[in-house]
């Protein structure tokens, strides 16, 4: 690179060109017409074109010129543009005059090809509510900054015949726009408008019509306390007045979902504020192009229903993300209830006629469209958690952006993930291509949703799984599809040590070794129990279990995940022996017969697996203080425990609970007996909780201390859904640093299972590279 016009011949003559290469996220963002627009308004000639490794500007004018178009392109890029590099070499001026945009030549990377979705643009908001503009009230206003993108997709190249807007023919305007190099819109392939594009249609459950105008039916539906679902980007919504509280309870009682929050819409940032604590990095990723959900903080003495959030003091909000939505927004409502359209945890509805048949029992009316979702897509779900964004589900807005990995060449390698919030990933040379959201695999239709995501995905990037890493539980449906893969080679997993190589990945350290700290729910063992609270040393090779948590008897197995207090009761019965189970009966006699079933399961050993989970000590210690005995949904006895805690200075005072370490194995008798001896004696629950936390970070730094000291290790990553915790996050971050420690958290894919994927993945590779290179 030469400094920029200096010593150059041509530039005493007036003229001066270059060769600028800018680097980043530049392709499929609109950045051609953005350079072809800026030359223009900057005089400068020569041309753009998209090549492999970024794009390819021949700049040529005068040299102030140049230089203001230079610091444009750094400054102020197109809105979904990243630009991480500019770099340029003189050339001799060739006499260019005008400025043209050249055809990509192939050679593009495959990450270009198939964009996200992105939420509305702010000029085609304008478009959507300027009353002269030919967008006005249409609810599929885009452009190349906005719109539907990897949930319209059929196949490659990303072209408009190969996605579901191939049923409609451009109109005159769209086509004009659609080619021509200096508008918003050149080669955005959703563009449509309402002389051209989709149409949205208000039906009853049965399919039939609704007459009249849609906006102002639905406004009275939604007024009358109706449940509408309603078509988004990547899959329906159930919808209902967020302030009705029968809306609400019917909408639990129809969807069968007892007391999982609900998320919901907001129209502005200004609602958000009147119900929730929203700082500065909760509002740009509220208001990001990905428009995720944000768990937010609620303010306190708002009129908000609990039926929204049972027991929760947080609440998820996104704001509007498609003209749709907008338009919706322009009536009476500020607050909508915007849920997963399905039933329990099966996969989203996306089809109308399908939609008619999975929703039926829940929806009244029908908000659709005839524009088909191709691949279905939940909505992101993210927190800002110490000062980080934190992904806990890593869907629409973000699929397929790959997450850069440092592995080289290779074949391409599938990780499958596991059981509960599963997402696959297809690894390709340094880029791991990780799926949307697919859910839980404990049915059927979650298998099925599994092996035709992968076909859809191996299809978009034009790749085929050669390797495969799976998890080692015999049960898990994600493993059965594993073996069914045609592939090479394949390779067992353990849950742990893909979730620490997940961090480690997720950092871009695929070559360290690290102390993991992994804190999660189940995860099968090759010792054939139960693991969840683990400090295991390794790399992406291989692992060794330093130490666990001691494991406990779950009463029932599955049954105890669903019913927290039976943990509780296997805690009193393991650890306090009589007392625990006068305690037990105290506290849980009023489960009567379930409870002596319980006991006789835990005296003989009888489906009673041993589990060291973490997510099963926070069970037995929320269900021994009252706060959450039944668990509805994955987490919530943990969750609940968690909001209690008193996240302040003070929090750290309330000091901990004993615990023991002996060879490896943490106890938490103490734990269990403080607390019930705080019980005993009348102390805040909330004290309790922060007690207890505290404790669970204690066993944390001091497990670690001596694994570090053993070891000679010196990095800590932290990986499991536990994590998810906000007081266990800040204050891990806090406290193993001043023993010395570097800590690693999870940056772009989730702490919780939805992140296992990678780990599978990057495992996977460095054990063929083992074997085979
Ligand atoms: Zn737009
Ligand atoms: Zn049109
Ligand atoms: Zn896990």
């Amino acid at each position: 690179m030469v400094p920029l016009a200096q010593g150059n011949r041509a530039s005493e003559m007036g003229r001066v060109r270059y060769r600028v290469v800018v680097r980043g996220t530049v392709q499929g963002v609109g950045f051609r017409p953005f350079i072809y627009n800026l030359a223009r308004d900057c005089g400068i000639a020569g041309s753009v074109l998209n090549a492999g490794q970024g794009v390819i500007v021949d700049a040529e004018g005068a040299p102030d010129a140049v230089r203001r178009f230079l610091e444009a392109v750094r400054a102020h890029p197109p809105r979904l543009a990243r630009v991480d590099e500019v770099s340029w070499e003189a050339l001799p001026p060739a006499g260019h005059t005008g400025f043209e945009i050249i055809a990509s030549t192939g050679g593009a990377e495959i990450e270009a090809l198939v964009p996200p979705d992105v939420g509305l643009c702010p000029d085609c908001a304008r478009e959507t509510f300027d009353p002269q503009d030919r967008h006005y009230g249409y609810p599929f206003t885009n452009c190349t900054n906005c719109g539907p993108r990897f949930t319209i997709v059929r196949e490659l190249p990303y072209d408009r015949p190969k996605t579901s807007m191939a049923v409609f023919p451009m109109c005159p305007d769209c086509a004009r726009e659609y080619h021509d190099p200096a508008d918003r819109r050149f080669h955005a392939q959703p563009v449509a408008c309402p002389v051209c594009g989709p149409a949205v249609e208000l039906v009853d459950a049965g399919g039939k019509p609704v007459p009249g105008e849609w906006r102002r039916n639905c406004w009275d539906l939604l007024a009358e306390g109706r449940i509408l679902a309603l078509k988004s980007l990547g899959g329906f919504h159930l919808v209902c007045d967020a302030q009705n509280r029968d809306a609400l309870r019917e909408l639990r009682r129809r969807k069968g979902r007892d007391a999982k929050p609900f998320a919901v819409m907001a129209r502005d940032p200004a609602v958000v504020e009147r119900y929730c604590h929203l700082n500065d990095q909760e509002r740009e990723l509220l208001t990001s192009p990905e428009a995720p959900i944000v768990i937010l903080k609620r303010r306190p003495g708002t009129d908000l229903p609990p039926e929204l959030a049972p027991g929760l003091k947080t609440l998820g909000v996104m704001l509007p993300y498609t003209p749709l939505h907008f338009l919706v927004f322009t009536g009476p409502f500020d607050l909508l209830v915007m849920t997963s359209g399905n039933y329990s945890e099966l996969p989203l509805a996306k089809e109308n006629v399908r939609a008619l048949a999975e929703l039926g029992g829940i929806a009244d009316y029908f908000l659709w469209h005839n524009r088909e979702i191709v691949n279905r897509c939940d909505d992101s779900l993210a927190a800002v958690m110490d000062g980080e964004v934190q992904l806990l589900r890593r869907s629409r807005g973000w699929v397929p952006v790959p997450v850069r990995v440092p592995t080289g060449d290779g074949p391409v390698v599938l990780g499958i993930g596991g059981e509960m919030k599963n997402t696959f990933c297809l690894l390709k040379k340094g880029r791991a291509f990780v799926s949307q959201h697919i859910g839980e695999l404990d049915h059927l239709e979650g298998e099925e949703n599994l092996f035709s995501s992968l076909l859809n995905f191996q299809r978009l990037l034009d790749i085929e799984a050669e390797v495969v890493g799976y998890d080692m539980h015999p049960d898990y449906r994600s493993s059965r599809l594993a073996r069914k893969v045609p592939a090479e080679k394949r390779y067992e997993v353990q849950h742990h040590h893909a979730h620490l190589a997940s961090c480690l990945a997720d950092n871009g350290l695929v070559d360290e070794r690290a102390i993991g700290v992994i804190l999660d729910g189940t995860g099968y063992g090759p010792d054939g129990t139960l693991w969840g609270f683990e400090i295991i040393s390794g790399d992406c090779l291989g692992f060794k279990r330093e130490m666990h948590l001691a494991p406990v008897p779950l009463p029932g197995g599955e049954a105890a995940v669903r019913s927290p207090w039976r943990t509780a009761v296997a805690y009193l019965l393991t650890y306090l022996g009589e007392d625990g189970d006068r305690t037990a009966g105290r506290l849980f006699g009023g489960h009567g017969l379930e409870l002596d079933v319980v006991r006789r399961m835990l005296a003989k050993g009888f489906n009673a697996p041993p589990s060291s989970g973490c997510g099963r000590l926070f069970d037995a210690v929320a269900a021994l203080v009252g706060v959450c005995t039944r668990s509805t949904y994955e987490g919530q006895a943990a969750i609940e425990l968690g909001e209690l805690v008193r996240d302040d200075a003070e929090g750290a005072k309330l000091g901990v609970y004993p615990f023991s370490i002996e060879e490896g194995t943490i106890s938490a008798a103490g734990t269990v007996a403080g607390v019930v001896e705080d019980l005993e004696r009348g102390v805040p629950v909330e004290t309790i909780a922060t007690r207890f936390h505290n404790t669970v970070l204690e066993m944390v730094r001091e497990a670690v201390r001596r694994v570090g000291a053993a070891t000679g290790l010196r990095t800590v990553a932290l990986s499991g859904g536990t994590w998810q915790n906000r007081y266990l996050f800040r204050r891990a971050r806090e406290t193993l640093p001043l023993d010395g420690f570097r800590v690693l958290t999870h940056r772009q894919v989730p702490a919780n299972d939805g992140g296992l994927c990678l780990g599978q993945a990057v495992i996977a590779y460095r054990r063929w590279s083992k074997e085979c290179v």
